[in-house]
């Protein structure tokens, strides 16, 4: 088994971490240049702002709505990056760096019991570091992938999911787009 750990709204959660006045608002972090929004916190996916929209065209609009906007701050991100990294080390000895915010972790050496284990990653991120995290845990690392997009949408989950059954991983295939894999 592989899980997938992912942080939440990275860029969004960095910066609030050292500005808690940006906690519980909608925050945008723009590209090089402030040219077009690059992340966005909760608040903002559910205003229905978008990835990639063009900062100008909604200047205005984000001002009325409240929006948080930021220049994108690249050396805190690759900075929390390199922490967060280090979190699970402390707990399993097979992880893989996937991307600035996502490390694999293969199971397969670890106790039975993997919700306890992601448990423990997603806790201490959340104590050393004030991040919130989604774990995804299946057979293969894409199916961990497709499980963490679910631990991650569906509050019920409270961000740990796994999916150790044939018939739970069809379902779940059933339901997803592939562009989001
Ligand atoms: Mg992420």
């Amino acid at each position: 088994m592989f899980a997938i750990v992912d942080i939440n709204n990275f860029y969004a959660s960095c910066e609030r971490i050292f500005d808690p006045k940006l906690r519980n608002k909608p925050v945008v972090i723009l590209s090089n240049n402030d040219g077009c929004i690059i992340a966005r916190s909760n608040e903002a996916k559910k205003l229905g702002i978008k990835m990639g929209q063009i900062f100008f065209e909604k200047e205005n609009r984000f001002k009325e709505q409240g929006v948080a906007v930021l220049s994108s701050n690249y050396p805190l991100y690759a900075d929390m990056s390199d922490r967060m990294v280090q979190v699970p080390r402390e707990i399993v000895d097979n992880i893989t760096v996937y991307s600035v915010d996502e490390v694999f972790i293969d199971l397969n050496n670890c106790s039975k019991n993997l919700n306890k284990t992601a448990f423990k990653v997603k806790n201490k991120l959340l104590k050393y570091l004030g991040l919130q995290v989604s774990v995804g845990i299946a057979p293969i690392k894409t199916l961990a992938k497709v499980t963490n997009f679910y631990a991650k949408r569906y509050p019920k989950f409270k961000n740990i999911l796994v999916l150790d059954d044939d018939k739970k991983i069809q379902d779940s295939l059933k339901l997803i787009d592939i562009g989001e894999i």
